[in-house]
Parts: structure tokens; C-alpha cells; sequence
């Protein structure tokens, strides 16, 4: 699978392009940037299949609305943080950014195990409970796209906004930190990493 990461600046999310390695299809995940943005850099896409959010704050979807009406792809996101769409206070929208913005709901709730196609490839959901109760990882075996539960360097999302939970947190860690064999960490904020090097970092949660 191929990866683009595309950020948006300011503090708004890291946004991924995911392409199977055929080329024939892709998802987007967390969509901070605009599509002319995406086009100016990458040039024509391939066809977009799902758009898909790693947790449900507004940082991740600053640019969905426009997404959402360019590609007409299903919206997927962790079943616990379905009312994200649709109420600005659990999407922080109110909090940090004083507007009231809301979205028409989930096409697609996910749970823990399901997959996420792109093309002919496929991505693993986990369920990581503690930045907010319906976050999630997608996992391929080679890549690892950590949402706002773990960043580079030994950081890890806020507890205190709606839906966060410190014990779920530490436990989300420990599970992405008990994954065998070596991935490339790409997180919603920040720098690119590896998960030895996470382990490495996290040795005194392990
Ligand atoms: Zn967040």
C-alpha cells in the first residue's frame, strides 16, 4: 500500500491518501486539507473510495463538507463517536473553533476488527478507546495510522475533551505497543515515526 501524507498546517490534522500498490483504487483519512490542495501536489487522484476518520474532532474534518460533495465516497468512523457529525460540542467545533458546524451523519459506524478496503488491499480497524471513546487505528501490517492515541517521539492525545478516558488511553497504548513485527507509525499530528522506535520510547508502559 502507498501513502501520502498531506498536511494542512496550523494545527489542523495530518490528512493521508492511501493507494493500493495496483493503483485502482483509494481512501482518504482525516481530511484537514482541500481538495485543490491535494491536486496541486499529487495531481489527478484515483478514484476515492471512503473517507475515513480516525476519531471525531473537528481538526479531522476541517474539509469534509467539500470531500464528502467532490468524491460522493461514504464517511466512516468508530461507531462510539458517531454523534461527532452532528453535535459540536463532541466535536469540540464549539469549543475551539466557536462555530456550530455539524455534518450529515455516518455512512459507515466501525467497530473493532473490521476492514477498511483500498483497491485491492485491505486496512484493520482497532478500536482505541481514551483520546475519545470511538478512536481508531488502521493497521496493514506495514502501516500503522495512529489517530490522535499515539504520536512520534512519545506523544499521546489529550484525555480531558469529551469522551476521554486516561486508564482506556494507557490500555489503547499498551495494545499498539504489543503489535509484533515493525510498522511505519503515521500519526494525526506531527512527524512520521516507527513503532520500535515508540517502543522504545514507551519502554515503561510495556
Ligand atoms: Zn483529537
Amino acid at each position: 500500500m502507498r501513502v501520502h501524507c498531506l498536511y494542512a498546517g496550523s494545527y489542523a490534522a495530518n490528512t493521508y491518501l492511501l493507494t493500493d500498490d495496483a493503483g485502482t483504487g483509494a481512501i482518504l483519512v482525516d481530511p484537514a486539507i482541500s481538495p485543490a490542495a491535494v491536486t496541486a501536489r499529487l495531481g489527478a487522484l484515483p478514484p476515492v473510495a471512503a473517507i475515513v476518520l480516525t476519531h471525531g474532532h473537528f481538526d479531522h474534518m476541517l474539509t469534509l463538507r467539500e470531500w464528502r460533495r467532490l468524491t460522493g465516497a461514504p464517511v466512516a468512523i468508530g461507531a462510539p463517536d458517531a454523534a461527532a457529525l452532528t453535535d459540536p460540542h463532541v466535536s469540540c467545533y464549539r469549543t475551539f473553533l466557536g462555530t456550530d458546524t455539524v455534518f450529515a451523519p455516518a455512512d459507515r459506524l466501525l467497530s473493532e476488527g473490521d476492514t477498511v478496503a483500498v483497491g485491492t488491499e485491505q486496512l484493520h480497524v482497532l478500536l482505541l478507546p481514551g483520546h475519545t471513546r470511538g478512536s481508531l487505528a488502521l493497521d496493514d501490517g506495514t502501516l500503522l495510522l495512529t489517530g490522535d492515541t499515539l504520536f512520534a517521539g512519545g506523544g499521546y492525545g489529550r484525555t480531558d475533551l469529551p469522551g476521554g478516558e486516561p486508564a482506556a488511553l494507557v490500555s489503547s497504548l499498551r495494545r499498539l505497543l504489543s503489535l509484533s513485527g515493525e510498522r511505519r507509525v503515521l500519526p494525526g499530528h506531527g512527524e512520521e515515526s516507527t513503532l520500535s522506535a515508540e517502543k522504545a520510547t514507551f519502554y515503561n508502559l510495556m
